[in-house]
């Protein structure tokens, strides 16, 4: 535990009720994330794929520190400033699945090599290539390297099956960098909600992912690592079994976005939303509805507003009310919750609502067990 993480948790205390937070309140409900984390390695397991958990959706130490316990290799990182808190935070072995380009950046990423045991970086362009060999070879250290390849979103990654090959060997042909395998991300994929046209459209791009294997293989540049996957994806890769590396993320938290799509085509969720907003009922002064504390600033909004896990009657309704607030809406004839009440909400967006947070109220059932830092808050650098 790092230094600035031991004065977190000394500054704000360790134990105390739920309801008794201020609020609006991140809340993580540990029961839950641990069963989440144990469902999704004891998978891996049992089809004999490594995992990887992406930090980006929670950037914390503590929950990387839990997934690896529970199996994962390690985690990976959307930016190198995330990679920098979590390897400062003691994390060693760190996958960046986002180029890093600009020179100053460059300069951060070999320092941090020569910091952590174990760092991969995805790499997706000749210049990129070079740049990263260049001060690699200056800092004297190899920097391990991963070719990223295009699934068609063309958000990054090499757009064709011969620029994999071209852009492998390049990597193979410099000595201060190490081919260490490939990456290939479905992210439009993850989110289809109907579980047979997921399957087939995985499907279809794995096929795609082959051409490139086929050809590395070919010529003689057989990947060590293939990574991809994510929590909408997971058990369709894992039963194609491409993928040597799973790199799902949100499965830790869900959100309800996710809780639509039927993850294992069982028709029940499989992972538990484990990350939760407390807020509280300041204004009931209109028939049927109340105000609580919760509104644009308290969470990811582009999903639309949350869903009520707790605290107002069955069918009750939300709506953002602006920055600091949002109505609760009881059904026709009810009664919303009564003034000062505790309303808990599910985000509509775990990633980016987290980033909102400094900290993370860790509970079990009604009690607060833990305050866990958001090591690598606002590290999109
Ligand atoms: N890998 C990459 C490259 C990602 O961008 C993401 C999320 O956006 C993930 C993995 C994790 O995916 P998910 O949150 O769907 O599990
Ligand atoms: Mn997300």
């Amino acid at each position: 535990m790092s230094e600035a993480e031991k004065l977190h948790r000394h500054l704000i205390g360790q134990q105390g009720s739920r309801r008794s937070l201020n609020t609006p309140a991140l809340v993580l409900d540990l029961e839950m994330l641990d069963r989440n984390i144990a469902e999704m390695a004891a998978f891996a397991k049992a089809h004999k794929v490594n995992l990887r958990p992406h930090s980006k959706t929670h950037k914390s130490a503590d929950i990387a520190r839990r997934q690896i316990a529970a199996g994962a290799l390690g985690v990976c990182c959307a930016k190198l400033g995330e990679a920098e808190a979590l390897g400062e935070a003691g994390i060693e072995s760190l996958h960046i699945t986002s180029p890093v380009v600009t020179p100053q950046a460059i300069d951060r990423l070999v320092a941090l090599n020569a910091k952590v045991k174990d760092l991969m970086v995805v790499v997706d362009h000749p210049a990129n290539v070079e740049a990263l060999a260049t001060a690699a070879a200056k800092a004297g250290k190899p920097l391990t390297v991963i070719v990223d390849i295009d699934p068609g979103l063309h958000r990054t990654g090499v757009a064709t099956p011969d620029g994999v090959v071209e852009l492998v060997k390049k990597v193979v042909g410099l000595k201060s960098l190490k081919y260490a395998g490939v990456q290939f991300y479905c992210g439009r994929h993850q989110h289809i909600v109907d579980f047979k046209q997921r399957t087939a459209e995985i499907e279809e791009r794995t096929e795609y992912l082959k051409v490139s294997l086929g050809k590395l293989e070919a010529a003689g540049l057989k990947p060590g690592i293939i990574t991809g996957s994510g929590t909408g994806t997971h058990y369709i890769d894992a039963k194609l079994g491409v993928f040597t590396e799973l790199q799902v993320g949100s499965y830790v938290f869900m959100d309800h976005d996710y809780n639509v799509c039927d993850l294992r085509g069982l028709d029940k969720p499989t992972f538990e939303q484990a990350l939760q907003i407390d807020a509280r009922v300041v204004s009931a002064n209109t028939a049927g509805m109340v105000t609580v504390d919760a509104g644009l600033k308290a969470m990811a909004t582009e999903k639309g507003p949350p869903m009520i896990l707790q605290g107002a009657v069955e069918g009750s309704t939300t709506r953002f009310m602006g920055d600091e607030h949002l109505a609760v809406i009881a059904p026709e004839g009810k009664a919303p919750p009564g003034h000062g009440e505790q309303v808990i909400l599910t985000p509509p967006h775990c990633d980016p609502t987290v980033n909102l947070y400094e900290s993370y109220h860790v509970v079990k059932g009604d009690t607060l067990v833990d305050i866990w830092p958001v090591t690598a808050r606002g590290r999109s650098r």
